[in-house]
């Protein structure tokens, strides 16, 4: 068995397992394609901020030594790739650095609390940390979900400089503190890519009755076009779309997606992923234990969030350009882009959708202000720069 092909089938594994909520040694028989909890298609990252004010320093003192054992829920499946394997990183991290005073125990989706839990049990003390994204939580409060992506939006180091020093985190910590959470940047999957379809796409037209797994405001624009997005556990995509209940499906970028065995099932696999930009990814503390931990803890856990959030975007795109090359040298799947006037369309149905959000929630105005303001200045900024660059050196 090569590598890849082992590793193809352990992940798939872990996903049977993670939805069977069952330890992942104990099914080992046979590799349906099912994949993970509905949560993680929307994402990737670990999510951890920064600039953090020392505002803690009255903590308990360091010298104490109070040891602490924490644990972390996730989303994602357990050692689900980059992301699973990044909160068991930096648990080891921050055990590391704390030398031995605080220890963390991760669990996957599934373990210790069903995947999309975690918000609750973490705004609850029922379990003290947890990582996702926070377009999962539009139900808590619908303006979460501008703190991970926006159709359209900011690309991974725009949201990292938006949230870092252009008040985005200041911003999503005013509204997570009213659930007893503080938040971190600890992650980012980059810019992801449109999906797999089996019908060719070149016109807005040919969304009409699409039907479609994609989550977020992404879904909602879909639909805003003629199609219908239906959201669907990852576990249950693979099948979904073999047998024609989907017409397209999104997940993440070519190394999640080929590991699900998209490209077996596929016929075109388009870019890029308008609706996910820049998806950035959360580490979520109970609020009230995070400012009970002394300053030491405090700093190890917000460097150990940034830590996260770099290595994941670098291991995203190391292992999405690996696996795109599979996929274009392996399969017979077509990858291509979507169509300059589709692309247009769908970000006029973006405005409409954001619009409609902003008019009908004003902590998700309060917070679009500050994001499409800081765009604006990114976009111009960039057009020098990074789109350039990109546009006029030729590779
Ligand atoms: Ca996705």
């Amino acid at each position: 068995m090569t590598d890849n092909l082992y590793f193809e089938r352990k992940y798939r594994t872990l996903m049977e397992d993670n939805q069977q909520n069952k330890p992942a040694s104990l099914t080992r028989q046979k590799f349906i394609k099912k994949a993970a909890i509905a949560a993680v298609a929307g994402t990737s990252a670990w999510i951890a901020g920064c600039k953090d004010e020392q505002k803690s320093s009255n903590g308990p003192a360091i010298q104490s030594r109070k040891t602490y054992r924490w644990n972390m829920v996730t989303t994602w499946p357990p050692n689900f790739p980059v992301l699973g394997e990044g909160c068991n990183a930096l648990a080891k991290f921050v055990e590391e650095a704390s030398e031995g005073q605080m220890k963390i125990n991760v669990y996957g989706g599934g373990e210790l609390i069903p995947a999309l839990e975690v918000f609750d049990a973490v705004s609850s003390g029922t379990a003290e940390m947890g990582h996702a994204g926070s377009y999962y939580w539009a139900g808590k409060a619908e303006a979460t979900q501008l703190f991970s992506t926006i159709p359209f939006g900011m690309n991974a180091q725009e949201m990292n400089s938006w949230m870092l020093f252009g008040g985005g985190v200041d911003l999503w910590r005013e509204l997570y503190s009213q659930f007893n959470l503080h938040p971190f940047l600890a992650g980012n999957t980059g810019v992801q890519m449109a999906g797999w379809f089996n019908r060719e796409i070149n016109s807005l037209a040919d969304f009409k009755g699409l039907k479609m797994r994609i989550p977020g405001l992404g879904g909602k624009v879909l639909s805003q076009v003629g199609g219908t997005a239906i959201n669907l556990p990852g576990g249950d995509l693979y099948t979904s779309l073999e047998r024609g209940v989907i017409d397209a499906t999104e997940w993440i970028g070519p190394y999640h997606d080929y590991l699900m065995g998209f490209h077996e099932i596929a016929k075109y696999y388009y870019a890029p992923g308008w609706h996910e930009p820049g998806s950035t990814l959360e580490l979520i503390i109970n609020k009230q234990k995070f400012d009970a931990l002394p300053n030491n803890l405090q700093r190890i856990l917000e460097a150990a969030a940034l830590r996260l959030n770099m290595l994941s975007l670098a291991e995203f795109d190391k292992q999405n350009a690996i696996y795109m090359e599979k996929i274009k040298s392996e399969t017979k799947v077509e990858v291509r882009f979507l169509p300059l006037d589709v692309l247009d369309g769908l970000r006029n149905a973006t405005k409409e959708i954001v619009q409609d959000l902003i008019e009908r929630d004003s902590f998700s105005s309060k917070v679009y202000e500050s994001f499409s303001q800081y765009k604006k200045r990114m976009d111009d900024w960039m057009n020098y720069t990074e789109k350039a660059y990109y546009n006029l050196i030729s590779v």
